[in-house]
């Protein structure tokens, strides 16, 4: 097997259109270009991450805009059609993301920029030899386009260790279809997504990252990179070098890799441009850092509990902890995603959250997939406050299970 060939090139600190176009551009060349993989006339759906606020480069959550106008902008000199395309994570409006953010500009512009939620047909895409899933239900543009590029930030996660190439291709799925892989099994779930949509190129934002407990809620971290390749088990396995983990400890690598959907080894990959070495740095991992720390406060997240209630649950502490109302936290359980209710824990003290906690749910339960975050707030301290709403833009009725 020819060795995979990632590229890393340097951005410089807060760099501006122009800089980034240049490090996509010659990311791109190092890795012998695309022309092998856009033709004249390919329609191109480039999928940045969006998956939630904060939308601001600073906190280093979304994909920032001017790296998909990059890839839209060579991909449009080759004579190909760009649409930059993509779905938030559940209960996330995409549109939000648009209006709030530097792709309102892009499309204002010109650029075709898709919210994915808003499309209206949903098909079927088929997993060959799928290990939890023989098909995942996309939107109709994933079908019909010709050529997929991820376009990730480069971030830790609360989940899976570390988000990047592969994990981005859930923002392909409808939200019914993430919570199903949230539920069957994400682990080889977004495996048989990758096998399924045969992404052919990453180019990851790697601008300004995230480390800790990612992917919203993280610190930020400059690193001013650009990452290319072909091979998106590689970039991920580069990626997670250069972030300071072995690839073996990022599971969703270890299983691309296992079914041979590209290549883990250091020696199978071909690294150019600017050497690993020389920009490499270990990020604070999602388990070394808890930004809501109170003693006797208990969080217990099942391994089903996708990125919706995490997001929920941390806002809502997030919440609390800005309206100075931690002080309710202590002896209080908050239980999600079908985790095992707590034996030695009184039910009364126990806050269940969302709609995977249905059949188990305690008295002091919040409704919702995902719920709305000042709902759980409410649930956790009752009539003893007033319930401050610094992330919840919904109406405090509005939940959908
Ligand atoms: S209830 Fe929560 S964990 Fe379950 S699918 Fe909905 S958002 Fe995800």
């Amino acid at each position: 097997m020819s060795k995979a060939k990632i590229s890393i090139v340097k951005t410089g600190p807060k760099p501006d259109y122009q800089k980034i176009r240049a490090a996509v551009a010659e990311a791109l060349d190092l890795i012998g270009g695309v022309q092998d993989i856009i033709k004249s006339g390919d329609l191109v759906l480039i999928n940045p991450s969006w998956v939630a606020p904060p939308v601001e480069r600073e906190a280093g959550c979304i994909t920032i805009p001017e790296v998909p106008r990059a890839v839209a902008d060579i991909v449009k000199e080759m004579g190909a059609r760009p649409v930059i395309a993509e779905s938030s994570a559940v209960g996330v409006d995409s549109a939000k993301v648009i209006q709030q953010s530097g792709y309102r500009d892009l499309l204002e512009m010109g650029y075709e920029v898709i919210d994915l939620k808003a499309q209206k047909t949903r098909v079927d895409m088929v997993v060959e030899n799928g290990k939890v899933f023989d098909r995942v239900e996309c939107w109709e543009l994933v079908q019909q386009a010709d050529v997929i590029i991820s376009v990730p930030k480069l971030k830790t996660h609360d989940q899976t260790e570390m988000t990047c190439a592969i994990k981005n291709l859930k923002g392909l799925l409808t939200d019914k279809a993430k919570k199903a892989m949230h539920q069957e099994g994400l682990f080889e779930g977004v495996i048989d997504l990758l096998s399924a949509v045969k992404p052919l190129l990453t180019v990851v934002d790697a601008i300004v990252c995230q480390e800790g407990i990612g992917p919203i809620f993280g610190k930020p971290v400059e690193m001013n990179l650009i990452l290319a390749g072909k091979d998106l088990v590689a970039v991920d396995a580069t990626c997670a070098r250069l972030i300071g983990y072995s690839p073996r400890e990022i599971l969703l690598t270890v299983n691309a890799a296992a079914r041979r959907l590209g290549i883990m080894d250091a020696d199978q990959i071909d690294q150019v441009g600017e050497p690993l070495e020389n920009v490499k740095r270990r990020f604070l991992r999602s388990v070394e850092d808890n930004p809501v720390e109170v003693e006797g406060f208990q969080l217990i997240h099942d391994e089903a509990t996708c990125t919706g209630c995490r997001n929920t649950v941390m806002s809502a502490l997030i919440d609390m902890r800005n309206a100075d109302q931690l002080m309710y936290l202590p002896g209080v359980t908050v239980v999600t995603g079908g985790a095992p209710l707590p034996a030695d824990v009184a039910s009364e003290s126990v806050v269940t959250v969302g709609l995977c906690m249905q059949q188990d749910k305690s008295e002091r339960h919040v409704r919702g997939c995902p719920p709305n975050n000042a709902l759980v707030v409410k649930a956790i301290i009752g009539d003893r406050a007033e319930v401050k709403r610094m992330y919840a833009g919904e109406s405090l009725d509005k939940t959908d299970g």
